[in-house]
Order: structure tokens, then C-alpha cells, then sequence
């Protein structure tokens, strides 16, 4: 074995915990520090592995003392902490980093903007309905470093943010999946999209003759293209990197069938359980991805016809007097609100708004005027959505709650519409998070729903003119 170290950890969330798990079991002196409150059952994990920790403070004498520092991806490189620990030349890095060390095994790791966790739970499942063993790790919350202390497997599917990147030294996939790069997390970057970009980039760094890696990208996207051009091409020998285009444009939604580039599969797309050119997109690179560690066609084929993805992405709530109603509170950005209204086959009114991050909405005027019945804000500030889209479309309505938001939708959706939250922007001025956000446009349904299955009539109360000027008093702010 190396030699012992000591080693502190900053962070003791999943993969804090996971890290340090991995890390005592391997012979370390290991100490965890999270200067917030740390939540329960990772208390309870941290004492079950007996490891040290301290919570409410960050003790800085001795994590400066540290031979390594692991810290947790939601620290930035600008925290004072951490800047100290880079001058004085301590090595800091993260979870991803550190599993990468303990392990032979194959690793399929995905990144991108938006489609993340669709595409690496998919390419998960469908290892699983190919009889393949493997994990499913990172950022969609399960330690990858915990996994290899307690459940090795031969294969491993990692979600990587670009925060995960960040910090990696020697970390290289086998296979590397970049599924888009669009404006977002910007704020990490300096506010400069060159900064983002070159941190996604960073999944391909360590790709040698010796140590090659086939990266599939999405051969539509400028940004990844400005990126390869950037920091690949001429700084990566020809024999480290197999690259696989795969272009979104190319895809032909009227055909029945879904071919798989570079191969010779195509799938039925009566059987796909995910909708949306988008989500074709994400089936290509995933089903591409399983068939190169051995899936194949039949498990392929059987797990695209049984996945069910993970809640709040284009997910179908319920239907109430004909009207579907779809929750994709995850949409977060412009971009997956783009793929959302691409997707849609009916009339939409679209609930959007939320804390915007700097959004241009031009990308979508076009799908608002083809697409859209009315435009239904929803945030406690909504003047810059409504002053972007209100030059777009005639109908765009003002509410600050997701009940009103609901209502009002349920009144202007006519027969054959369906009622799409998408929101383009975070939750946080009104929801905890965008599952919240997500669960309360649900939850609301579906007490609507019973209401009126028992032959109550509902009445909402709203306060707002069903007219679209957006005039209204402040009454109804939630707190
Ligand atoms: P991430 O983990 O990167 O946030 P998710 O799979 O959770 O990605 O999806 C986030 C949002 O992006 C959802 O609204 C989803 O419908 C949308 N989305 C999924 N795949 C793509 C894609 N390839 N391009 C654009 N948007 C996508």
C-alpha cells in the first residue's frame, strides 16, 4: 500500500462521507469537517465507520495541516480556505478524483449542460437489462468512492457536473459522453462561458496513447465545438482519443425507426418509454455507450421499452378533462425548455419564470409562436420574463403561486392542449429547490384531481385579472 496520509475532508454530504468512507478503509488518518450542520444519517454513517469529524466550524489549523485535502465539489476554488491550501502547495481534490485512484474498473462517465442524469441512469439500466454488472455514480447522489469501498464492480456509469471536473488530476473514463454545453453555472466561471466550456473539456485531459478514451460529443453544439478546438485538437496525440460525432440534426423524428450511430442497430420508437428529439439524442449516446462494454441489441431494446426516468424531467403528472399536464421543473436553463416545447405535439400553455440566471429567451420565441397557448408566469419577480415574451405572443399572464399558476392554466388550455411546467429558471424564490417546486405542481394535481373524481367542485381562489396584461397588486406574494 502507499503510504499512510492525513487526510481531511471539507464537506460531509454524500460525497464527503463516501470519500472518507473509502479513505479509512484504505489505512488513512481521515477527518471530516463541514462547517454547516451535518445531516443526520451521514452523522450516523461517519460514527458507524468510526471516523472523526467536527460539524459548525472548519478547525483551519488542521485541515492546513493536511497531507490531502478531499473537499466537496459545492466549494469553490475562490473559498478562502481552499485558496490558502492552494498557495501553501497542499494537494486538493475531489471525490471524483479520489475514487479514480482506487479502481481498475471501466468507467462510462457523462457530462453536459443538460440530459446528465437521463442519459447516465439510462445507460445504467440498459447495462442492467443486458445482464452486465454495474454501478451508477457522482453527481446524481451516490458516492462513487463509497461504492468502491463497500460494492466494487467492474463497471462503473458516472454523472460529472463540471464542478467534478474542476479538480481532477489523473481521472480518465473509458468512454466519455459530452452531451451539450449551454450558459449555466456561469457564476463558478467568472461569468465567462470560456471558463464553463474548459471545464467540460477537462473530461478528456488525461486521454493518452497509453491510456486512450473514446469521447462521444454532440457534433450540433458550437460551444463543444469551440472547445475541441480549443483544448483538444493539437493538444491531444491522435491514438488518445477516439471521437464519435453524433449530430441531433441529423435525427429524423418521422421515422419509425431510431438508428445507433456506428452501429448497425436501429431501435423501434413505438417502444421507447422517453420522448422528445432531445431525449433521442440521449438514447443514441446511451444505447452506443452499453453496446461498447457488451450490451447487447435485445437487452438494449428491452431496457429502452421498461426505463422509467427519474421524476421532474418531461414527466407525465395526470390528465384532468382531456388536459395532460407535464412537470419538467428540472428545466431549469433555456435550453432544455427549448427540447421541452420541441417536444410537445399538442397546443402547450407553458408555466415558466422562477430566479432567472441571466436568460436570453430569444432561442425560444419561435416555438412560443408555433407552439404555445399562452405563456403562464410563475415567480415572486417575473418582469423579466414578461417583458422578453410579451412583445412574442398576446397571451402572457402574471402569478405568484403554483396554485394560481395552475388555475389560470386550466382555464386558457383548450381541448387537445396539454399544460407543460417548464420553467427555464431556478426555484429558489418560492420553492426550496426544483423538486419542490416539481412536487407542489403535483401535489396541487392531484388533490384537484380527487377533488373532482368525488364530485366536489373546486374553486381556486385566484387573485389575478383573467386578462394578459399582467396588472395586479402584490397581494398574493408567497412568503
Ligand atoms: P442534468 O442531470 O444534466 O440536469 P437531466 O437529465 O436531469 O439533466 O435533465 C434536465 C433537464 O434537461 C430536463 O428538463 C430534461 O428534459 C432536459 N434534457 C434532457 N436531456 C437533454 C438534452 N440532451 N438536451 C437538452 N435538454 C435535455
Amino acid at each position: 500500500m502507499s503510504a499512510l496520509l492525513d487526510i481531511a475532508i471539507l464537506g460531509a454530504g454524500e460525497s464527503g462521507v463516501g470519500a472518507a468512507i473509502l479513505a479509512q478503509q484504505l489505512g488513512h488518518r481521515v477527518w471530516v469537517s463541514d462547517r454547516g450542520t451535518i445531516k443526520a444519517a451521514y452523522v450516523q454513517q461517519l460514527e458507524q465507520y468510526n471516523i472523526a469529524y467536527e460539524q459548525g466550524q472548519h478547525s483551519e489549523a488542521r485541515i492546513l495541516a493536511a497531507d490531502l485535502v478531499i473537499k466537496s465539489p459545492g466549494i469553490p476554488d475562490t473559498a478562502p480556505l481552499v485558496v490558502q491550501l492552494d498557495a501553501q502547495g497542499t494537494p486538493v481534490i475531489d471525490e471524483i478524483e479520489w475514487a479514480s485512484r482506487h479502481t481498475d474498473a471501466t468507467i462510462i462517465a457523462i457530462t453536459g449542460s443538460n440530459g446528465k442524469t437521463t442519459t447516465a441512469k439510462l445507460i445504467h439500466h440498459l447495462l442492467k437489462t443486458s445482464g452486465i454488472p454495474a454501478g451508477l455514480a457522482g453527481n446524481i447522489g451516490y458516492s462513487w468512492a463509497k461504492q468502491i469501498a463497500l460494492d466494487p464492480q467492474p463497471c462503473y456509469v458516472l454523472e460529472v457536473s463540471s464542478f467534478q471536473l474542476d479538480r481532477i488530476q489523473a481521472f480518465c473514463p473509458t468512454i466519455g459522453i459530452l452531451l451539450n454545453i449551454t450558459r449555466d453555472h456561469l457564476d463558478r466561471y467568472g461569468h465567462a462561458l470560456e471558463g464553463y466550456i474548459a471545464s467540460k473539456l477537462r473530461l478528456v485531459r488525461n486521454a493518452s496513447p497509453a491510456q486512450p478514451m473514446t469521447l462521444m460529443y454532440n457534433s450540433d453544439d458550437v460551444n463543444i465545438a469551440q472547445g475541441l478546438a480549443q483544448h483538444v485538437e493539437g493538444h491531444l496525440a491522435e491514438a488518445a482519443l477516439k471521437k464519435i460525432p453524433v449530430s441531433m440534426a441529423a435525427l429524423d423524428l418521422e421515422q419509425t425507426h431510431l438508428p445507433i450511430p456506428t452501429t448497425d442497430w436501429t431501435i423501434d420508437r413505438s417502444t421507447l418509454t422517453l420522448q422528445g428529439l432531445h431525449n433521442a439524442f440521449n438514447i443514441q449516446c446511451a444505447a452506443l455507450a452499453a453496446k461498447m462494454v457488451g450490451a447487447t441489441l435485445e437487452g438494449v431494446q428491452k431496457g429502452l421499452a421498461t426505463f422509467a426516468n427519474e421524476p421532474h424531467r418531461l414527466e407525465p403528472v395526470i390528465t384532468i378533462e382531456g388536459i395532460p399536464y407535464i412537470n419538467d421543473s428540472k428545466a431549469t436553463n433555456v435550453d432544455a425548455v427549448y427540447w421541452a416545447l420541441d417536444a410537445m405535439t399538442q397546443p402547450v400553455v407553458w408555466i415558466a419564470g422562477g430566479v432567472d440566471k441571466g436568460n436570453d429567451y430569444s432561442p425560444l420565441f419561435e416555438l412560443v409562436r408555433e407552439k404555445v397557448r399562452a405563456v403562464v408566469c410563475l415567480g415572486r419577480d417575473n418582469q423579466k420574463i414578461m417583458a422578453a415574451l410579451a412583445p412574442v405572443h398576446e397571451i402572457v399572464l402574471e402569478t405568484r403561486s403554483m396554485s394560481e399558476a395552475i388555475k389560470i392554466s386550466s382555464l386558457y388550455a383548450e381541448p387537445g392542449d396539454a399544460v407543460l411546467l417548464s420553467p427555464a429558471c431556478a426555484s429558489f424564490d418560492l420553492f426550496e429547490n426544483y423538486e419542490a417546486r416539481g412536487d407542489a405542481f403535483k401535489n396541487i394535481l392531484y388533490q384537484q384531481h380527487k377533488l373532482l373524481t368525488e364530485g366536489i367542485s373546486v374553486t381556486i381562489q385566484l387573485n389575478i385579472p383573467l386578462n394578459p396584461t399582467g396588472q395586479q397588486s402584490d397581494d398574493t406574494i408567497e412568503p
